[in-house]
């Protein structure tokens, strides 16, 4: 179970009445920062719930939601800043925008035309039809669609941790050197394709609850990322990722420590199966903790390849004098 951090201030002994005061406006305020995330979510639900549907099929809404989100999550970041030493500078933030405009256009080109496309012609081809999956009440639907894409996703991240080829590429992901609220999109691009892919499109949800779960991971992964210090209740934290869990996912301790929490925004799913670990970690990157360059962090699945190229050349000087 969660453990909720202990309430500020002392409760004991002789106190003056204005010391209690305070102490209780800031066990007020704690308990607001805790609930940023839950709220945000709820706002996020009621958006596209109420969505008129020429709002919901306009092609930019999705788009614009998304990065009204990662804006707000952002501006969180400087009010109720986690830890110092993950504060974004310059550099951080450059990095992390473009691999969000990379994920909004290269990524998501790659996944239509290789995913989504060939998933839609398989679907007519072998007859699938759920039009009755789009009657169902809208949360539902959405929750539904939330827990198809963790699910693959799940499974998908815990491959990348047990699996050398594929945890080249998710490797650079985890040489983040600290978290903020758009890190949840840097990372190796095969990986970032490879997360995406879901079974989703062989199911006729209805689009607004499509959009809706989207950005419901939006939210959700985005605080587990972000340099926010809230710490939300069990009524949320039970289910969905959050800081805590994800940091601990990115801790610096070794790379066994880091095969837990693999839930990108529901981490029931590590209850469920047995990889759920409590904890959190202020001290976050792999190996040595080196920062990657763009470029490292793209040539990175060809490590074994270069490293093999250098060892022989090494070896053939060698041998000839
Ligand atoms: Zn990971
Ligand atoms: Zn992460």
């Amino acid at each position: 179970m969660d453990q909720q951090p202990a309430s500020s201030g002392p409760m004991t002994g002789e106190a003056p009445s204005g010391a209690l005061a305070g102490s209780g406006r800031s066990d007020l305020k704690t308990t607001l920062v805790n609930l940023i995330p839950p709220v945000t979510l709820a706002a996020v639900i009621a958006f596209w719930g109420l969505a008129p549907e020429r709002l919901v099929e306009a092609p930019w809404t999705l788009t614009i939601v998304g990065v009204a989100i990662m804006a707000w999550l952002q501006g969180l970041e400087f009010l109720f800043e986690r830890h110092e030493g993950w504060r974004i500078n310059g550099r951080e933030f450059l990095t992390d925008v473009f691999y969000v405009v990379l994920t909004y256009t290269v990524i998501a080109w790659c996944t239509n035309t290789l995913a989504e496309a060939p998933l839609h012609a398989i679907k007519h081809s072998l007859g699938i039809s759920t039009p009755w999956l789009a009657q169902l009440p809208f949360l539902v639907q959405a929750a539904i669609v939330l827990f198809l894409v963790e699910f693959g996703q799940y499974w998908m991240h815990r491959a990348m941790h047990n699996w050398f080829p594929l945890w080249l590429t998710h490797a650079p992901h985890h040489h983040i050197t600290q978290l903020n609220a758009l890190k949840g999109a840097v990372g190796n691009p095969l990986e970032l394709f490879l997360i995406t892919l879901s079974v989703v499109s062989l199911f006729d949800f209805s689009t607004a609850a499509i959009f809706c779960a989207v950005s419901m991971g939006g939210v959700i992964s985005g605080f587990a990322h972000a340099n926010v210090r809230s710490d939300p209740p069990l009524f949320y934290s039970f289910f969905c990722t959050t800081i805590r869990h994800h940091s601990l996912h990115h801790t610096a301790l070794s790379y066994e420590d880091t095969r837990c929490n693999y839930g990108n925004s529901l981490i029931v799913i590590d209850r469920m199966f047995g990889t759920y670990r409590e904890g959190e970690s202020a001290i976050v990157g792999q190996d040595d903790r080196k920062r990657l360059s763009i470029r490292e962090q793209w040539m990175f699945p060809l490590q074994p390849l270069i490293k093999g190229y250098k060892a022989r050349r090494d070896r053939s000087a060698a041998a000839a004098g």
